[in-house]
C-alpha cells in the first residue's frame, strides 16, 4: 500500500512518501503432542538475542521464524504467537504463571544457548495481576519464568506520560494558550485517572521545566540526560509511553487530532484512541497527510535519520521519524541517541515502550481551542478509556 499525502505537525508542513505494510497476527492456546516426546538437544536452534517491547518479547536465533510456540512445562499447554509487528511477538500478558519452553514454531525445535541469559521484565499492572517475566537459561535451554508479584519494584512503572515541551521550550502557542502549560494540565489529570484504573504512572515533568533540568537544556540532547523525557522511559522500564502535544499551522486553517504510532506496530492502540476521542466529541484530522492510516491515525517515517549530530545516514528500511516513538522503543525501533548523549548507557537497551504521540488540536483554530477549554477533561477520559481497553483486553 503506497500513500502520498500532506501533513502538518507542530507547525511544520512536510511532504513525504511512505510504504506501509499491514500484516496480521494471531495468538491462541492450542494443544499438541506431549512435550516430553520432543528431543530438544539433538535439534535445537542457537539463541542470539532477545528484546522486550511493551508487553511483548522477541527472540532472535540463527533462524528467522514468523512464529513461536511456548510450552507451559507443568501443564504442557501450548501457546502460539505470530510475530509480524513489534507490539505482537510473545504476548507476555497472556501467559499464566509457570515455566515455559520456547520453540520456534516452523522449525519445531527449542531455542538453546550456552550463554548465561537472565533478564526480568514486568507486565502492566492489572488489578491484582502484575507479573514478572524472566528470560533465563537452564541446562542449555532458553526458558521463560512467569511469576505473580504483589506490586511492581519501586522504580518500575507501567506507563510514562510526557507533557510535551516545558521550561525554556514552551512549544507552540495560539488563542492565548501555551502548549507546554496546556499539556501539563492534561497530563497531570490523565495520570490521576489512569492511576485510578490501577496503573502505575510516571509523569516526565510536573512543573513548567525541562524534565532533565533547565540548566543543561539542549533541544537535541536533553531528552536523553538523566531524568530526560526519553531516559525516564528506560529508567522506569515503561511498557507504554504517551507523548502529549498540540499543533499549530501558519496561514492555513487545519483541524483535528493526529495520533502517531510506530511504523513497526499494528495500528490497534492508535485506532482505539481515535475511536474514543471521536466518541467524546473531538474531530479526527481530515487533511491529506502522508502516513495516514485513517481516522486521525498516522505513521511518520524516514529512511534518513540524523544518527550522529550534524550527520545523516540512510538505510534501506523505514524508521520512525518522530524521536518520541523511535528513541523510546529500544534497539528494535533503532533507538540510538540515549547512548550518544548519556554516558551511563553503554549500549542501546534491549527493551523499550510502545510509543504514541498525540497532537490534540490546532492552537490557531479558534473553534477547536474553545471546544478544548470546555471539554478537555471529557476528552482525557476518552484517552483513559482507550488505554484501559487496550491494556486489559489485548
Ligand atoms: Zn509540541
Amino acid at each position: 500500500m503506497k500513500k502520498k499525502k500532506l501533513i502538518a505537525v507542530c507547525g511544520m508542513v512536510v511532504l513525504i512518501t511512505i510504504f506501509v505494510v499491514s500484516l496480521s497476527a494471531n495468538q491462541s492456546g492450542v494443544s499438541a503432542a506431549p512435550f516430553k516426546q520432543r528431543i530438544w538437544s539433538e535439534n535445537s536452534l542457537q539463541y542470539q538475542s532477545h528484546h522486550f517491547y511493551g508487553e511483548s518479547l522477541h527472540i532472535e536465533t540463527e533462524h528467522t521464524s514468523p512464529s513461536y510456540r511456548l510450552i507451559h512445562i507443568q501443564s504442557e499447554k501450548e501457546y502460539l504467537f505470530q510475530e509480524q509487528e513489534l507490539d505482537k511477538g510473545i504476548e507476555l500478558e497472556t501467559l499464566p504463571v509457570g515455566e515455559y519452553a520456547i520453540l520456534l514454531d516452523d522449525a519445531h525445535v527449542e531455542v538453546a544457548t550456552s550463554d548465561t541469559v537472565s533478564q526480568t521484565w514486568h507486565t502492566v499492572s492489572r488489578k491484582k495481576n502484575t507479573k514478572s517475566v524472566q528470560v533465563t537459561t537452564r541446562d542449555g535451554r532458553l526458558i521463560l519464568l512467569v511469576e505473580r508479584v504483589k506490586q511492581l519494584p519501586e522504580t518500575i512503572y507501567d506507563i510514562v506520560i510526557d507533557p510535551g515541551h516545558g521550561g525554556m521550550d514552551s512549544g507552540a502557542s495560539g488563542s492565548g494558550l501555551v502548549e507546554s502549560e496546556v499539556m501539563l494540565e492534561l497530563s497531570v489529570y490523565l495520570a490521576e485517572q489512569l492511576e485510578a484504573e490501577g496503573f502505575k504512572v510516571k509523569l516526565t515533568r510536573t512543573a513548567d521545566v525541562d524534565p532533565a533540568g533547565d540548566d543543561s537544556y539542549s533541544l537535541e540532547e536533553s531528552p536523553y540526560y538523566l531524568n530526560g523525557r526519553i531516559e525516564q522511559v528506560y529508567q522506569h522500564e515503561a511498557k507504554l509511553y504517551l507523548s502529549n502535544h498540540l499543533n499549530a499551522t501558519e496561514g492555513q486553517l487545519a483541524n483535528g487530532f493526529q495520533i502517531y504510532s510506530s511504523v513497526q506496530t499494528t495500528n490497534e492502540l492508535a485506532q482505539l484512541l481515535s475511536t474514543a476521542l471521536q466518541q467524546s466529541g473531538m474531530e479526527a484530522a481530515t487533511h491529506d497527510n502522508p502516513g495516514a492510516q485513517g481516522e486521525g491515525t498516522f505513521t511518520k517515517v524516514d529512511t534518513c535519520i540524523e544518527r550522529i549530530t550534524g550527520q545523516q545516514s540512510c538505510r534501506d528500511t523505514e524508521e520512525d521519524y518522530l524521536y518520541a516513538i523511535r528513541e523510546s522503543g529500544g534497539k528494535l525501533t533503532s533507538a540510538q541517541k540515549l547512548v550518544l548523549y548519556n554516558f551511563a548507557y553503554e549500549s542501546t537497551p534491549n527493551f523499550g515502550a510502545e510509543g504514541i504521540l498525540i497532537e490534540y488540536f490546532f492552537m490557531n483554530n479558534q473553534r477547536e481551542t474553545e471546544l478544548w477549554q470546555e471539554n478537555w477533561q471529557t476528552y482525557t477520559d476518552a484517552i483513559v478509556q482507550a488505554i484501559t481497553l487496550y491494556l486489559q483486553t489485548l
